[in-house]
Order: C-alpha cells, then sequence, then structure tokens
C-alpha cells in the first residue's frame, strides 16, 4: 500500500520554483527519507502535503484516496519547533497538543515512554536539554498513535547525543510498523536510519527509491592502454563488476564497495592481451555520490 503519492506537484513562491513537477510514492513501512541541500524544497513538500501551503499545481494522494483532514488526522507531524510552553511541565505541554490536535489525553503516558521521557514527565520543560526538548516534540506527533509520521530535520541543531537518540527513536517506530517521512540534508543520516530516499534538488526531483540502490557504495578502478576501445570491450566480460563507462580518457570499471581487486584486474587484462599504462583504484563515497547527483 501506498501512504503518499506524489504526482507532479510544484509550486512556486513568485519567481522562485521551489518544487518542479515531482512525482515520487512512498510504500507502508518504510522510513523515507526527503534529501537536499538547503533550499532544496524539502519543507515546502512536507508543508502541502499537512496542507499548511498550496501546491501550485500537480496532486498528491493520502493512502490511496483523495486526501481529506480525517486522512491528516491519522498522520503525525513534526514541521517545525512546536512552541511548547517553558513553565509546563511535559505532561501538561502534552495536553496542551492532545487538545490542540483533538487527540485524547490518555495516550500521553505511553508516549512519554516511547521518547523515553517518563522519568522526568513532572520537570518543566526549561529544564529539558536541547534532545530532551525534540523528543518532547516527537512524543507530540505519536498522540493518538498515528501510523504515518512526518518529520521535518528532526535532528537539526542537536549534539552528537541528542542526534543518535532521535535516530534510534526513528528506528524504534519504524520496528512498530509506523511509516516515517523526514527531510534531512544529511546524507548520512539518510543512510543511517532511512529505508528508501528521494533526492531534491533545487526543486527537481534528482531520483528515488531503495536507499540500497541509490546511495550504494562503490569501488573503481581506473585503467589506461593504448587500446581503449578493445580494452572496453574485453573489460565487459571480467566477473563481479556492476558497470563500465569512459572518463575524461580513463576507463572505469565499478566494483561493489570492498570487492575490486586490482591484481586481478590487472590479470585479467594481461590473459586477455591487454598492457595496462595506467591502474588505480579508487573509493567512490557516498559522499562524493551525492555532491555528484547534487551539483
Ligand atoms: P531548508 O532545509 O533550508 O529549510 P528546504 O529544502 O526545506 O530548505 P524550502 O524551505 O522548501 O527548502 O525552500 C525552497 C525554496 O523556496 C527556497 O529557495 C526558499 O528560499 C523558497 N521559499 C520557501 N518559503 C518561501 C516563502 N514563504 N516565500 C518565498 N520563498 C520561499
Amino acid at each position: 500500500m501506498e501512504v503518499l503519492k506524489v504526482e507532479n506537484l510544484s509550486k512556486n513562491y513568485g519567481q522562485i520554483k521551489a518544487l518542479k513537477e515531482v512525482n515520487f510514492s512512498v510504500p507502508a513501512g518504510t522510513v523515507f527519507g526527503i534529501l537536499g541541500p538547503n533550499g532544496s524544497g524539502k519543507t515546502t513538500l512536507l508543508g502541502i502535503i499537512m496542507d499548511v501551503l498550496k501546491a501550485s499545481g500537480g496532486s498528491y494522494r493520502l493512502f490511496g484516496q483523495e486526501p481529506t483532514h480525517e486522512h491528516r488526522k491519522q498522520i503525525g507531524t513534526l514541521l517545525e519547533t512546536p512552541n511548547f510552553y517553558h513553565y509546563m511541565t511535559a505532561v501538561q505541554n502534552l495536553k496542551v497538543s492532545a487538545a490542540i490536535k483533538e487527540r485524547g489525553e490518555d495516550d500521553i503516558d505511553r508516549v512519554l515512554e516511547i521518547v523515553n521521557l517518563a522519568a522526568r514527565k513532572n520537570s518543566r520543560f526549561s529544564t529539558y536539554s536541547l534532545g530532551m526538548k525534540q523528543r518532547l516534540a516527537i512524543g507530540a506527533a505519536l498522540l493518538g498513535n498515528p501510523d504515518v509520521l512526518v518529520f521535518d530535520e528532526p535532528t537539526n541543531g542537536l549534539d552528537p547525543v541528542g542526534i543518535a537518540e532521535i535516530r534510534e527513536l526513528i528506528k524504534k517506530l519504524s520496528q512498530q510498523g509506523k511509516t516515517i517521512i523526514m527531510a534531512s540534508h544529511l546524507l548520512d543520516e539518510v543512510e543511517k536510519v532511512c529505508t528508501h530516499v528521494a533526492i531534491l534538488k533545487q526543486g527537481n526531483l534528482l531520483t528515488y527509491g531503495d536507499v540500497n540502490e541509490i546511495l550504494v557504495n562503490e569501488d573503481v578502478v581506473e585503467i589506461r592502454s593504448s587500446e581503449m576501445s578493445r580494452m572496453e570491450d574485453v573489460m565487459k566480460r571480467i566477473p563481479g563488476h556492476t558497470s563500465i563507462k569512459l572518463s575524461e580518457g580513463n576507463l572505469h570499471l565499478l566494483f561493489p564497495a570492498g570487492t575490486a581487486d586490482l591484481a586481478s584486474v590487472n590479470r585479467f587484462c594481461f590473459d586477455n592481451g591487454i598492457t595496462l599504462s595506467h591502474l588505480q583504484l579508487k573509493k567512490k563515497s557516498l559522499e562524493s555520490k551525492f555532491f555528484e547527483l547534487t551539483n
């Protein structure tokens, strides 16, 4: 089942095209990352889905249907830092959130347990660390036990411990069967917590799908010889490679991360009558792949 399907979604702010005919869908049970640098349109996209912004064009469906208020009530959101009251305790603040979200107060203890704040539930919000504040915000999103959660940059501004806690929490929620849609500008974060990713750049969707397919790590073996075209034909038969391409006068053989072996590449060439004038292993990091996609 698809939780969300976005079709040709566009958003203009005057001359600025924040989203340009974006298409993708989010399967149920995934942790779906919307990855892109600042200003790529992530917040705009989430805002449209949650009906705080109007699209300029295109449409989207929730749970396979035309979106309604009832559908959105099944989605817990963390779009911006919520306005908790500093002088109130966690419990008091969640009572306010429950009233605003038209959700029952009876869920508060369960939610505080999940976000690991039960022991501090009667402390004032002003005494909380940033990480605890963010966990309380996620707690507010969990009120009413929605199946789908939408988080905009859930670890922004936190220290490494706070970041790790939120990531663990997201994984835990995923294991409980929740679908989580989260915006992030951090490749590393998406790689660590997401099962799926959509990459946005200046309002364009560059690619989307399974994280393991899109953010795959690769070894690149760079080779050169005096007979490039014959070599290219020969190398198409080398075992274990995933693809071959010409790059600035060199041939690049791609292998899954950690599997490239220079000696066997050299031997394969030699056995096929090709003498290499250049042979080098280059690691292609996820960073460089992301950089390549977004630059
Ligand atoms: P960030 O992580 O910095 O929030 P983002 O990927 O979420 O970035 P958006 O906030 O959706 O990106 O912004 C996309 C583009 O739309 C940017 O160029 C931004 O300046 C512009 N934009 C966003 N909101 C408005 C607005 N209310 N009025 C005019 N332009 C806007």
